[in-house]
């Protein structure tokens, strides 16, 4: 037979290609009954300071621990689960999550260590009539105070009309702070700044790749730097946060450097890690910070 039905319930042609509409419609049920199975989990990466290296921030990304499979990364399941309406629940589970853990972070390594939290928001979300309230509740519940966290959301995203855009705003009124996700990937960049209430900009991973690279090639160091530097530049001429995202080197540490980027994200600074992880991080960040009085050293070997 062409097809092949593997344990996990997942519909798969014997050339390994998955049969898109049926395993889609597997896959809303998979996932439908990972969440009640509580299966899925929270990761958070590092969003650092690029002069010394200190943790800012972490964003939340979401993790899927299949009983078969393995841990399953988000590209695999947020698609569906946004076809499916399914991330609306699977969104408040992990902005409960967030919440929680940051609030957490918060009473025990206290104000200065940690800025902020951010999790990622899907367009559905946006649309759901509920979220506003949700996020608030979520607040509430866990005691995190608003300006302590980020919603990341996509270009596309906020392009959905009235209802995105009243509940951004909305958001943005509590003092939540809103970041333009894989900024410079989207079709109308520019002129969305003007209508959006962003706060951050998120520099996208594929303007950060290559812009180390200096071969004498044709291809010219400032050209592979061209959209960095006008994302800094009208960032820094709207009054907007950046975050330089998917940096993978110490070289490319330096090239954002040079252009004025001051925060990033990517493996190079940190891997999403469990929560227990990030604790760590910050217990010897906690050791390494200058003392409360005067003359108090900071660790120079970090
Ligand atoms: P994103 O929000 O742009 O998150 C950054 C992604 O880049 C993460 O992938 C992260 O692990 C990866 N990354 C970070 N640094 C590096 C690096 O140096 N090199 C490379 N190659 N990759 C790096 P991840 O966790 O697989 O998430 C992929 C996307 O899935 C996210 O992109 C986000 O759009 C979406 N996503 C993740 N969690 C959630 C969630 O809870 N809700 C929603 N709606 N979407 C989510
Ligand atoms: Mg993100
Ligand atoms: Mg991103
Ligand atoms: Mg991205």
């Amino acid at each position: 037979t062409a097809k092949e039905r593997g344990k996990a319930g997942f519909v798969r042609y014997a050339d390994g290609m998955r049969e898109p509409v049926l395993a889609h419609m597997q896959l809303g049920g998979e996932l439908r009954r990972a969440l009640e199975n509580d299966e899925f989990r929270v990761v958070y990466q590092p969003i650092v300071r690029l002069d010394d290296g200190r943790l800012i921030g972490v964003e939340a990304l979401v993790r899927w621990h299949h009983p078969v499979r393995g841990v399953v990364g988000p590209a695999e399941f947020i698609p569906a689960a946004e076809r499916t309406g399914l991330i609306v629940p699977l969104g408040r589970f992990v902005l409960r999550e967030t919440c929680g853990q940051a609030s957490a972070w918060l009473a025990e390594f206290g104000p200065e260590a940690l800025a902020e939290a951010g999790l990622n928001v899907s367009a559905r979300q946006l649309h759901d009539p509920d979220f506003v309230a949700e996020v608030t509740a979520a607040l509430t519940d866990s005691g995190l105070p608003c300006e302590r966290l980020v919603l990341e959301v996509t270009e596309s995203a906020v392009l959905r009309g009235q209802q995105v855009s009243r509940a951004l705003h909305e958001l943005d009124r509590m003092g939540i702070r809103l970041a333009l996700d894989d900024f410079g990937t989207g079709e109308s960049s520019l002129s969305l700044l003007r209508a959006f209430p962003a706060a951050i900009i998120k520099l996208d991973k594929s303007f950060v790749d290559g812009i180390e690279i200096d071969d004498g090639g044709p291809v010219t160091p400032d050209a592979r730097q061209a959209v960095a530097r006008a994302v800094i530049q009208l960032a820094g001429a709207l009054g907007l946060a950046t975050v330089a995202e998917g940096i993978e080197s110490a070289e490319q540490v330096a090239v954002l450097r040079e252009l004025g980027y001051t925060v990033g994200q990517g493996y190079f600074l940190g891997e999403p890690m469990t929560a227990d992880g990030v604790s760590r991080l910050l217990a010897v960040q906690r050791k390494a910070a200058p003392g409360p009085h005067p003359g108090g050293q900071r660790n120079s070997d970090r």
